[in-house]
C-alpha cells in the first residue's frame, strides 16, 4: 500500500508531472485496486497495491485526482477533519507537523472525491500523536472525527490512518473500540496474512523517490520487513 501526501508546487509535494508519470509506471506495473479489495485479499494474483493520501491537502481533487481518473482509479484519503472548512480552503501549519504550503480540502472538494469513487478514512481531527494523548484525547479524536466524516459522506467511515503511522496496543485498541475496521500505519513492508488490521503497513512515496524507486518497490526489493 503506498501513501502520499501533497501532489503540486508545494516544497514538500511531488510535483504533478511526476505524479502523473509514478501512476502510469505503477497502472503498469501493478493492480491498482481498491484499498477494501487489498485488505479482504480479493485482490487478482500477481502484485497488487492501493494508494492513499493523508492529511488532506487541496491539490489531491486539483492534481491527482484528474490524473487518477485517466487511469479509471480512485484513491482513498484520510482527512484530518479539524482543518477543514465548508468552503474556504484553509492553510497548513507546518508547526502542527502537516506539509508546509499546502491548504486544505473543503468538504465541498471532499464531495468531488466521494462521487469520483474515492474513499474517506479518518486522519483525527488535528494531528495529535495519539500514543501519547490522553485517554480522554484519543477517544474523542477517534469518535468525533469518525462521525463528522459520516454525517458528511454518509458513508461509514471504518479506517483510521495514525499521525506518522504511531501506534501501540492501548491505540490500536481504543481504535478498534471506536467503530474502525482497520487502521493504516507506516513502514515498508507489504500487506500479508500476518498483518494486524489495525496496523497495516504503508510505504510512504517521498517527493526525492525516482521512478526506479518506485520499479524496485513494486518489486519488493523494498520489503524490509516482509
Ligand atoms: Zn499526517
Amino acid at each position: 500500500m503506498l501513501l502520499y501526501h501533497a501532489i503540486g508546487d508545494g516544497p514538500w509535494a511531488i510535483q504533478t508531472h511526476c505524479f502523473a508519470k509514478q501512476i502510469g509506471l505503477l497502472h503498469g506495473a501493478a493492480a491498482i485496486v481498491p484499498l477494501s479489495d487489498l485488505i479482504a485479499r480479493s485482490a487478482p494474483t500477481g502484485v497488487a497495491l492501493s494508494i492513499t493520501f493523508d492529511d488532506g491537502y487541496a491539490y489531491l481533487r486539483d492534481n491527482a485526482l484528474p490524473i487518477l481518473a485517466d487511469f479509471g482509479l480512485t484513491a482513498a484519503a484520510c482527512l484530518n477533519i479539524g482543518e477543514m472548512g465548508d468552503h474556504e480552503r484553509r492553510r497548513s501549519r507546518e508547526e502542527c507537523g502537516y506539509y508546509p504550503g499546502e491548504q486544505f480540502l473543503t468538504w465541498r472538494d471532499v464531495e468531488n472525491l466521494v462521487t469520483a469513487g474515492g474513499r474517506i478514512g479518518s486522519h483525527g481531527v488535528g494531528h495529535v500523536d495519539l500514543t501519547v494523548a490522553s485517554a480522554e484525547t484519543r477517544r474523542n479524536e477517534l469518535s468525533i472525527s469518525k462521525q463528522t466524516i459520516e454525517e458528511r459522506t454518509g458513508a461509514v467511515c471504518d479506517m483510521f490512518a495514525y499521525t506518522w503511522g504511531r501506534n501501540n496496543g492501548r491505540l490500536r485498541e481504543a481504535v478498534r473500540r471506536s467503530g474502525y475496521g482497520y487502521a493504516l500505519a507506516g513502514g515498508h513492508s507489504t500487506i500479508n496474512h500476518r498483518c494486524d488490521r489495525f496496523a497495516i503497513p504503508r510505504m510512504n512515496v517521498a517527493k526525492e523517490y525516482t521512478l526506479d524507486d518506485l520499479t524496485a518497490i513494486v518489486r519488493g526489493d523494498w520489503d524490509y520487513l516482509g
